[in-house]
């Protein structure tokens, strides 16, 4: 009896010890993941790593991303995610989907670890897809826009604290970080006319692409978004209040547009 009881103790301390090593492991894979990316670099106060080769023009593309962060109405400075760049378009998927994610897209964060995973092929893909049909846009599959985009994710995250940017709607969380990530070049580009892009979203035939229906209720929150806060002028926190429903943003947004009014 007693031989017993001690081999099932015996068992069982082997069992928990497999376990914390196989969920040290997979912890690990997300906030020390650096062994998968050997290759370091740091440009504009980034942390980059990399499964491959860092390509030479990763620097300009992070100056790009410096700017549009720095611009940014949340930015007070201070620490920034690191960069983990997947050439690898499978230690991509797993990555998510150990994360639990069922889709790999652009990028995937470990807001708790600091870390952002990024996937050369997912953003390639986005811009081949979608080429300029929405230039300034997450659509466009551009490299500083995504980067901006999860900081833009991060700042929120810094300004509310945890538990209150989850309850963020996501066209809310979605089109701010969108908008904020592509204001800087947006606002700089002589040819960014706001009241075309509200047209743009209307515009059924822009949106029918040669493999099927193009997604775009991610664009309709970047300007929701962009319609409170650069027309309607509110802040990050107004654009939270409870009162600014997407049924109402979108209400007054098409008002505006049909009225022909210029941008306040
Ligand atoms: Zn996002």
């Amino acid at each position: 009896m007693k031989i017993t009881i001690r081999r099932t103790v015996k068992w069982i301390l082997w069992g928990l010890a497999t376990v914390s090593v196989a969920f040290g492991l997979y912890l690990s894979l997300f906030f020390f993941p650096y062994p998968l990316f050997p290759h370091h670099a740091e440009f504009a106060g980034f942390s980059v790593w990399s499964d491959r080769e860092i390509p030479d023009d990763f620097e300009l593309v992070l100056d790009d991303a410096r700017r549009r962060v720095d611009n940014m109405e949340l930015f007070v400075g201070g620490s920034n995610l690191r960069i983990f760049v997947c050439h690898s378009r499978r230690l991509f998927v797993v990555l998510n989907r150990l994360a639990g994610k069922r889709f790999a897209g652009q990028a995937l964060v470990i807001s708790a670890a600091g870390n952002a995973f990024f996937s050369v092929p997912g953003i390639e893909a986005v811009r081949l897809r979608n080429g300029n049909r929405i230039p300034h846009s997450r659509l466009e599959g551009s490299w500083p826009a995504a980067i901006a985009h999860e900081v833009a994710h991060g700042l929120v995250v810094a300004e509310l604290g945890g538990r209150l940017a989850r309850r963020v709607p996501t066209w809310k969380s979605e089109g701010y970080a969108d908008y904020t990530a592509s204001l800087l070049p947006a606002v700089s580009d002589p040819d960014y006319d706001f009241r075309s892009r509200v047209g743009w979203v209307l515009d059924d035939t822009l949106w029918r692409g040669s493999v099927g229906p193009v997604d775009r209720r991610h664009f309709r929150w970047h300007l929701l978004v962009e319609y409170l806060c650069s027309v309607e002028g509110l802040s990050f926190h107004q654009l939270l209040a409870d009162t600014v429903t997407e049924q109402t943003a979108w209400a007054g947004m098409i008002a505006w547009y049909s009225s022909g009014e210029s941008p306040g």
